[in-house]
């Protein structure tokens, strides 16, 4: 499974009427044929909901609803890109540099980050020279990961068109670096089981290093997802960041607190890793360390000894940085409560105890 590539297999367009109408598009659009066509799906995830960015395993599973791209390579180092949905407008550069404006999360931009990825962990700085015509049908903005599964399409596209390999865990590490380029600082969930998943079960996902169980999932099981219509767009807001960082900044003082060397510490997990303890121990050090009262920066800095100057530009990310005020036992408390669950379930298919508010 590691070391395993992506698969890749031959289709007859003409009996698959998405690809048929995906080619008469792209035929229209750029008045030629796709040489070949990519796909990668969207996810629900059952157990560990906002735990992966802490370092803890979770349980995801690949849903039908997935990005497909309709691919040309092209000789020059042109890159154009359209979309069957015209809510995503053409986009087209030419530039040696490819640049992601965080500020404007434009869907071409997470095409961008998939892209830029791939080429950079090949030191490549020529644009990879493409035509593609995107095809999504994951709800977007409504936490089924139709971000990830437009930068994991990109990225395969842009592997296949440059004609080198990877494995599905080289690519799901490489993208789930490159969608932070968007701004969002997501842990890893997403675009691993975009490239791992496989039909019929679930898998149990672990972090550092990155590694799949399957979990099978009980024969005739129907799994209901349904969608609030809330949307909830993680690039376009702080909401999404601020999560992250409340679980970075708890896992800094904790270890503070346990006089173990805070400043290189990223994530709860590896407090716990540190510490040798489980979880639920993992919440009574919370209790004994912090207090229940929201943190504001000025006291995170005074706990930590350092200044404000280098929380902002050395802990925060760009779009945390102005006046947040950070709700961290909250967030810890429902963050052990998930791993705990996870621990438990042992990859089993249990209860879901979400701790999300909104969609992620
Ligand atoms: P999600 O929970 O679906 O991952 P995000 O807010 O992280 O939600 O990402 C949603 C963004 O992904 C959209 O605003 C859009 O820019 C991009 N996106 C999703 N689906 C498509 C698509 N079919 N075509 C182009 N862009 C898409
Ligand atoms: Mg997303």
């Amino acid at each position: 499974m590691a070391t395993e590539s992506p698969a890749t297999r031959r289709v007859q367009v003409a009996e698959h009427p998405r690809l048929l109408k995906l080619k008469e598009m792209f035929n229209s659009k750029f008045g030629s044929i796709p040489k070949f066509y990519v796909r990668a799906p969207g996810r629900v995830n059952i157990i560990g909901e906002h735990i992966d960015y802490c370092g803890y395993s979770v349980l995801p599973m690949a849903v039908e609803q997935d990005v497909l791209i309709a691919v040309e390579p092209v000789k020059t180092y042109a890159l154009q890109l359209a979309n069957t949905n015209p809510l995503y407008p053409d986009f087209s550069t030419s530039a040696n540099n490819v640049q992601i404006d965080k500020t404007k999360p434009l869907w071409h931009n997470y095409f961008l980050c998939g892209l830029k990825g791939i080429q950079e962990h090949f030191g490549l700085s020529n644009l990879t020279g493409m035509n593609c015509l995107v095809d999504g049908n994951i709800p977007p903005s409504s936490g089924l990961s139709s971000s990830s599964a437009l930068v994991c399409c990109a990225g395969l596209v842009t592997l296949t068109v440059l004609g080198r390999s990877l494995s599905k865990v080289e690519l799901a590490e490489i993208c789930a670096k490159s969608e932070r380029y968007i701004g969002t600082e997501g842990g890893g969930m997403d675009q691993s089981i975009s490239f791992l998943a496989e039909e019929g079960t679930a898998k149990l996902i672990e972090f550092s290093p990155l590694r799949a169980t399957d979990v099978k999932l009980p024969s005739g099981a129907v799994f209901v997802i349904a969608n609030s219509c809330v949307e909830m767009n993680k690039a376009a807001t702080s909401h999404f960041n601020i999560r992250v960082m409340e679980c970075r900044l708890a896992a800094k003082l904790l270890a503070k607190y346990k006089s173990l060397q805070w400043d290189k510490v990223l994530r709860l997990e590896e407090v716990q890793a540190k510490l040798g303890i489980s979880p639920e121990e993992m919440l009574s050090v919370t209790e004994d360390a912090l207090h229940p009262e929201p943190y504001n920066p000025e006291e995170i800095c005074r706990c930590l000894g350092i200044s404000l100057e280098e929380l902002r530009t050395q802990i925060l990310s760009p779009n945390t940085q102005d006046g947040i005020i950070l709700h961290i036992p909250q967030c810890c408390d429902e963050i052990f409560m998930s791993a705990h669950l996870q621990t438990l379930s042992a990859g089993k298919a249990c209860v879901q105890r979400g701790c999300a508010s909104a969609p992620v």
